[in-house]
């Protein structure tokens, strides 16, 4: 894919590819990744051609990029951003995330960020590596967390103001507030 909006795809994709492939519990529910596939479809919908050459034997793949990322936002939440740092780079190292120029079908130049043979589950763990890596180095690591409410391991990327993000959802906020009142409210 090209360089518009690349970083924030990483980023993006990064938290969807954690949370839609990665088996565990989600918002008081054991969560497993049912169709690989069609999640990966709506995952990577912003790259129309990334979807068209989606294959099953790319799943795999996915689902190893998936595991590594989850270690690295686990990581991050808990502030050891030294050993987060150096995963990134080791799945960097895998994965160039180059800048190349690209003719394509329509005769225009692009910019792209990858070697452009890359195989599709290369080509976004590069985009992804480098999409967390950018935040990393924005003084930003500290705002990656894991969803703090009850029978859930979501991840997300705290963009409020006050960084004080606890959870994934308004889902999981809104059980963890109702779950409180109800305590304080018990017979
Ligand atoms: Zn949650």
């Amino acid at each position: 894919m090209s360089l518009d909006g690349y970083v924030l795809t990483g980023l993006r994709v990064s938290l969807d590819i954690v949370n839609r492939l990665t088996t565990g519990m989600s918002r008081g529910v054991t969560y497993e990744c049912e169709n690989a596939i069609e999640n990966l479809q709506v995952i990577l919908l912003d790259d129309p051609p990334s979807v068209q050459q989606l294959q099953d034997h790319h799943i795999s793949e996915f689902q190893r990029l998936a595991v590594s990322l989850r270690e690295i936002i686990e990581l991050l939440s808990k502030g050891a951003v030294e050993l987060a740092a150096k995963a990134l780079n080791e799945l960097l190292a895998h994965n160039p995330a180059t800048p190349v120029l690209s003719q394509e079908q329509d005769g225009l130049w692009r910019l792209h960020h990858h070697p452009i043979n890359a195989e599709l589950p290369s080509m976004w763990s590069a985009i992804c590596a480098e999409g967390l890596a950018r935040e990393i180095g924005n003084q930003k690591a500290l705002r990656f967390g894991v969803c703090s409410a009850h029978q859930c391991d979501r991840v997300y990327f705290d963009t409020s103001r006050n960084g004080k993000r606890q959870y994934c959802s308004m889902a999981c906020q809104n059980r963890v507030k109702a779950a409180t009142f109800r305590k304080r409210h018990a017979p």
